[in-house]
């Protein structure tokens, strides 16, 4: 039987066609953890076991620099940190302390070319945003420099961007915001270092300027370290006039803050 069933020409191609959509379903959705690998209970979904080290970033936090507090302090408090020295930016919202599973899923995002992960990690940031994205005119990525663009192939920024921009129904502004300068790698610097590597290396282009003129932004990035990079490309939107930037991000590292 099972030698007439590899005889016939139809058998064959149902086997060839079956085995064809299974690699397409599992290429574009693995039923895996993209954690640590192992089999997960839903595609796209993480396993218990990573999900457990996932630290939620969560109210009550500070409503401009969106770090956790250990006790609700009443609405609208702000941390001392935002108090004494306020960002260029409205405000910071992101999903989890840069560690354990959300440290594997940015660098996953990052270094292995998992763009899948980008629509699981942009629907975490929405929820994220608390609103902000929702309310804004546009979203914008934090822009690698055409140099670095080219030698990682793809910026992770603009993937996780696009997918939010996609999923909220806004314009997704990919070339509004460039980077002028090819800085250093900002992984290894001090705060100061980070911030001199990264002063004036962003600029709005001409047609950019009419997108983000007197408009909410949500200016994407995977990671919040000092804040550096966000601060100069959102010095770069506000030249260009924009109202409001909501800086979004999906990490954040939070080294001695909570
Ligand atoms: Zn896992």
């Amino acid at each position: 039987m099972r030698g007439d069933e590899a005889e016939n020409p139809g058998w064959r191609l149902v086997k060839a066609l079956r085995g064809l959509m299974a690699a397409a379903v599992d290429a574009v959705y693995p039923p895996v953890c993209p954690g640590c690998g192992r089999m997960a209970g839903q595609h796209r979904g993480v396993c218990p076991a990573c999900w457990a080290t996932l630290r939620l970033i969560e109210r009550p936090y500070c409503e401009v620099l969106g770090v956790p507090f250990a006790h609700d302090l009443g609405v609208g408090i702000l941390s001392a940190d935002a108090i004494a020295n306020p960002p260029v930016f409205e405000r910071l919202r992101s999903v989890a302390i840069h560690d354990g599973i959300a440290r594997s899923l940015v660098h996953g995002l990052k270094y292995r070319d998992r763009t899948d992960l980008a629509i699981m990690m942009a629907a975490w940031m929405v929820r994220a945003s608390d609103g902000h994205v929702q309310s804004c005119d546009a979203v914008v990525p934090v822009p690698l420099h055409a140099f670095r663009l080219w030698g990682r192939r793809f910026n992770q920024s603009a993937e996780l961007a696009r997918a939010i921009a996609r999923l909220s129904g806004k314009p997704y502004l990919a070339t509004a915001l460039i980077r002028t300068k090819r800085t250093e790698r900002q992984v290894g610097l001090g705060v100061q270092a980070r911030e001199d590597n990264v002063r004036g290396a962003f600029a709005v282009t001409g047609a950019g300027k009419a997108a983000v003129f007197g408009k909410c932004i949500v200016l994407v990035d995977d990671v919040y370290t000092t804040g550096a990079t966000v601060a100069a490309a959102t010095r770069a939107l506000k030249k260009a006039g924009a109202l409001d930037v909501t800086v979004l991000t999906f990490a954040r590292a939070m080294s001695g803050l909570i």
